[in-house]
């Protein structure tokens, strides 16, 4: 019997995201080392057309339902709409984003499921015919490799994919569309979708800034955050940024909170001063051209994505390069 993988798709109800293309990546690299037909299971409010872009697009069955109110995401009717169409069209793998709906639902799916769950998985490789998944733990300076040898279509190993792990793929095949369109009664739920929230990051000026320096929890006192802005001053089309922990002690607004829950931004030069590099903030940083790090941890990961390390402490290497820089700064300039 053939054996399949699931992607989980994710969709505003007009476009596939891009997210779904990362997963796509990801089950054609798992697929070559665990033979499996890779499908997609998509719900919404109105499929036909995404699924019949999806499957010709991609030459894969896509299994769709139609149910009120799915375009906007909600734990509850997206976990028992997926546990239905899985129990009626199993997976091996069922892969989901991590993204917020991702992490919300594939947890408990994997109990619906009576399966095994791997969260924020980056890659994954074989030895001697088992299966393991890397993912970051302790904020990303350690990479645990789990495995999950056991995963069958009645036990199935439910994953979400960190975001940015794998280059998206989308194909662009004219195949005959493989599609089928069922129907889910999805249980009453006692949790009412109210409102979407603007996201943090809108307003953010971080994402047209040319040169961004942000600050991290190595500046240590709240005062220190006014070195990081003086830095970012000194360059032309610039902008302040934080890592989480400086967002959340209210040392810098949410909107330049730089990262996976923050702004993603892409600047030519990206000044990284006591951060140490967990993934969620690489993953805001990855299409940074050129990363200075500075950081007293010769050690920290920060140090292993930065084009420039500079192992000092920020409080005295900042006001001596900003000196240096006005007494070497031309009158003219
Ligand atoms: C679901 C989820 C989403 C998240 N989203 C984000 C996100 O979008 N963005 C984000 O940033 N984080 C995010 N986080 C938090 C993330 O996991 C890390 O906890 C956070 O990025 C760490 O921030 P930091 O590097 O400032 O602090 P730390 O990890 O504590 O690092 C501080 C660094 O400063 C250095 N240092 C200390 N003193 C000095 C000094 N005097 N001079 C120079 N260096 C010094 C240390 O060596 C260390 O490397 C998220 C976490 C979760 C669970």
């Amino acid at each position: 019997m053939t054996e399949h993988i699931a992607i989980l798709v994710e969709h505003d109800g007009k476009k596939i995201k891009p997210a779904t293309w990362e997963l796509f990546a990801f089950t054609e690299h798992l697929a070559k080392l665990h033979p499996a037909a890779i499908h997609f299971i998509m719900i919404g409010e109105a499929t036909r057309n995404l699924a019949q872009q999806l499957s010709t697009q991609t030459q894969c069955q896509v299994i769709a339902a139609d149910i009120k109110g799915a375009d906007t995401y909600h734990g509850q009717i997206y976990t028992d709409a997926f546990t239905r169409l899985l129990s009626r069209y199993p997976a091996t793998y069922i892969v989901a984003s991590h993204s917020t709906s991702g992490m919300d639902m594939i947890p408990a799916l994997s109990i619906a499921l009576n399966g095994t769950c791997i969260t924020g998985v980056e890659n994954t490789d074989k030895e001697d015919q088992t299966l393991y998944f890397t993912r970051a733990v302790s904020g990303g300076k350690i990479l645990a490799r789990l495995c999950a040898p056991l995963a069958s279509a009645s036990a199935p190993l439910c994953l979400t994919l960190s975001p940015g792990a794998f280059k998206p793929i989308a194909p662009d095949k004219n195949a005959a569309p493989d599609i089928i369109h069922t129907a889910v009664e999805c249980r009453q739920t006692a949790m009412i979708y109210k409102e979407r929230l603007a996201s943090p990051s809108l307003g953010s000026n971080l994402t047209k800034a040319e040169v961004i320096v942000s600050g991290g929890r190595g500046i240590q006192e709240e005062e220190n955050y006014a070195l990081i802005e003086a830095l970012a001053d000194l360059f032309p089309r610039s902008a302040a940024g934080a890592s989480r922990p400086i967002c959340d002690y209210g040392w810098a607004e949410y909107s330049q909170q730089v990262g996976a829950t923050g702004t993603i931004v892409s600047p030519k030069l990206y000044i990284a001063c006591g951060i140490s590099g967990a993934t969620q903030h690489l993953e805001g940083i990855r299409d940074a051209r050129f990363i200075v790090a500075i950081n007293t941890d010769s050690n920290a990961p920060i140090m292993q994505i930065a084009d420039v390390c500079i192992v000092e402490d920020l409080t005295e290497f900042i006001p001596l390069f900003m000196e240096t820089f006005q007494k070497r700064k031309r009158p003219a300039d």
